[in-house]
C-alpha cells in the first residue's frame, strides 16, 4: 500500500480545485490533487461543452495570474460586450453596455472544459504538484498534537499525509461529509436545461436573459456570431418534457420562449438537465480542513455567479494560507483557516440571498409585483450612474485579494 506526504491535499480538480492547486503550487507549496474524473483534454473541432460559465473580470484576472487565461483564449472564449434583460410578464427592460463604463467587455462566456483543461495542463507542468487521477478520497482522520496532520485514504488504498485538506469536490462534497460539517439548503423547484444552439440572427456579443414566470432563460453568446449556449431554468416537469422533444419541436419552443429575439432557433445540439439547489455549509473550515466552491455553497445560475464566487474563495484561502506560512504556523491551523471563512462566508450568503430574492420576484405573477418590477427595471435602465455601478460590481466582483486584482506579471 503506497504512502505519500504533501503540504496541501486538494480533493477535486474542477475549476475551483484546479485554480486552488495552481495558486498554492505557484507560491512554492507542495500540492497533491486527487481527481476521480480527470478533465477532458481533447475534443473534436466544432464540439462544444454543454456547460459554460459567464466569468467576471475578477475571475479572468485570477486565471491570468495563474497563467491559464492565455491558453483559454487560444482554445475558445467569447467576450460579451452587452447584457439585455427583460421581463416576460411585464414591460421591464434593462440594457447594459460595456462601453458605458469604458470597458471592452462585461465578461466572457467560457466552456467549463476549456477552463479545467487549461488549469490541468498548467498543473501537469509543475514540479510542486502531484496529480492522482481516477481515484477518490474515501476517509480521513487528523492526528493530534501541535504538528497535527491529515491522514487521507483513497479508494485505491493509497494513503496521503498532509498539513491541510481542501475540499473542492463539488456540491456532494465527501470532504464536507467526512468532516461532519452540516449543509443546509433547499431545491429551487427549477431544473436548468442546457444546450448549444444556432440562431437566425447574430447575438451581437450580447448576453440575453428573459425572465419567464417559470424561470429565467439565458442565451449566452459563443465564438461564432449565430451560436449561443442556453441555460433555461424551468419547472422540473417542463425541463424533462423539453429534454425529450424532437429537435424541430424543441427549436420552436425555444424560439417562442426567447420571443424570437435572435430570430428563429435554426438548430440545437444535445441537451442536458441539472436540478438546481441552493446549499450552504454551516462552516467552511474545521481543524486541518477547508471547503471551497460548490463544496461550500451552491447558488441559482440566474446571475452566473457560482464559479465566480468559488474563485473568490480560492483567492482568500490562498491569502490565509500564505499568511499562516509567513507566521510559521501550520497550514491546518484553525485560526489561520478562520481568516478565510470570515473573508468569504458573509459575501457568499449575501449573494445567495440576492439571487433567491431575484428568483422569487420574477417568478411571481402578482400584478402589483409586476408593476414594481416594471418600474424598478425601467428606473435602473434610465439611470446611467446606477447602471454603471451595477456593471462595475458585476464585472469586478467583491473581494480585495491581490490574486484577483493586480494584473499578472509577465
Ligand atoms: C446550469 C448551470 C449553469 C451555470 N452557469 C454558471 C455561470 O454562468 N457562471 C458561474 O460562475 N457559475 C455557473 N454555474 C455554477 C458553476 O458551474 C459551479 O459553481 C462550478 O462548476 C463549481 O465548480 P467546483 O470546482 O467547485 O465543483 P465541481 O465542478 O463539481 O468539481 C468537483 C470535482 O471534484 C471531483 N470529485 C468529487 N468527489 C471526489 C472525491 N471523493 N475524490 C476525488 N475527486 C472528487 C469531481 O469529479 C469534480 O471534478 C452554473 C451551474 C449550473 C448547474
Amino acid at each position: 500500500m503506497s504512502e505519500a506526504s504533501t503540504t496541501a491535499l486538494i480533493v477535486g480538480a474542477g475549476m475551483n480545485g484546479g485554480a486552488m492547486a495552481l495558486a498554492l503550487a505557484r507560491s512554492g507549496i507542495d500540492v497533491c490533487v486527487i481527481e476521480s474524473r480527470p478533465p477532458l483534454l481533447d475534443w473534436p473541432a466544432g464540439d462544444y461543452d454543454l456547460r459554460v460559465s459567464a466569468l467576471t473580470r475578477a475571475s479572468q484576472n485570477l486565471l491570468d495570474k495563474l497563467g491559464a487565461w492565455d491558453e483559454m483564449r487560444a482554445e475558445r472564449i467569447a467576450p460579451y460586450r452587452a447584457m439585455h434583460v427583460w421581463d416576460a410578464a411585464g414591460r421591464g427592460t434593462i440594457h447594459f453596455e460595456a462601453q458605458e463604463i469604458g470597458e471592452p467587455d462585461l465578461g466572457h462566456i467560457v466552456e467549463n472544459r476549456v477552463t479545467t483543461k487549461a488549469l490541468w495542463q498548467r498543473l501537469q507542468a509543475l514540479d510542486k504538484v502531484r496529480l492522482i487521477e481516477n481515484d477518490e478520497l474515501v476517509a480521513f482522520e487528523r492526528t493530534s498534537g501541535a504538528r497535527a496532520r491529515i491522514r487521507a485514504e483513497l479508494a485505491s488504498g493509497r494513503r496521503i499525509h498532509a498539513e491541510v485538506l481542501i475540499g473542492a469536490d463539488g456540491a456532494r462534497s465527501k470532504v464536507r461529509q467526512l468532516s461532519g460539517i452540516a449543509c443546509t439548503g433547499w431545491d429551487y423547484d427549477q431544473h436548468a436545461l442546457v444546450a448549444t444552439i444556432e440562431t437566425e440572427q447574430p447575438h451581437q456579443a450580447t448576453a440575453w436573459q428573459r425572465f419567464l414566470p417559470s424561470g429565467p432563460l439565458a442565451l449566452l453568446p459563443l465564438d461564432a456570431p449565430r451560436r449561443c449556449s442556453i441555460v433555461w431554468s424551468t419547472a422540473p416537469d417542463h425541463a424533462e418534457e423539453l429534454l425529450e422533444l424532437p429537435e424541430a419541436a424543441f427549436n420552436r419552443q425555444l424560439t417562442s420562449a426567447s420571443e424570437a429575439r435572435l430570430g428563429r432557433i435554426l438548430g440545437s445540439g444535445p441537451r442536458a438537465v441539472f436540478p438546481l439547489r441552493r446549499s450552504h455549509a454551516s462552516a467552511y473550515v474545521a481543524p486541518g480542513v477547508a471547503l471551497i466552491g460548490d463544496a461550500a455553497h451552491t447558488i441559482h445560475p440566474l446571475a452566473g455567479q457560482g464559479v465566480n464566487l468559488g474563485f473568490l474563495d480560492v483567492a482568500e484561502l490562498h491569502r490565509a494560507l500564505l499568511n499562516a506560512m509567513r507566521r510559521q504556523r501550520p497550514l491546518g491551523d484553525l485560526a489561520a483557516l478562520r481568516r478565510y471563512e470570515r473573508a468569504r462566508k458573509a459575501d457568499n450568503l449575501l449573494m445567495q440571498a440576492g439571487m433567491d430574492g431575484f428568483k422569487r420576484l420574477f417568478s411571481n405573477t402578482n400584478p402589483l409585483l409586476r408593476m414594481l418590477r416594471d418600474n424598478g427595471m425601467n428606473l435602473i435602465d434610465h439611470s446611467p450612474p446606477l447602471k454603471r455601478l451595477i456593471m462595475r460590481q458585476a464585472l469586478e466582483g467583491r473581494g480585495s485579494s491581490a490574486l484577483l486584482h493586480r494584473p499578472a506579471t509577465p
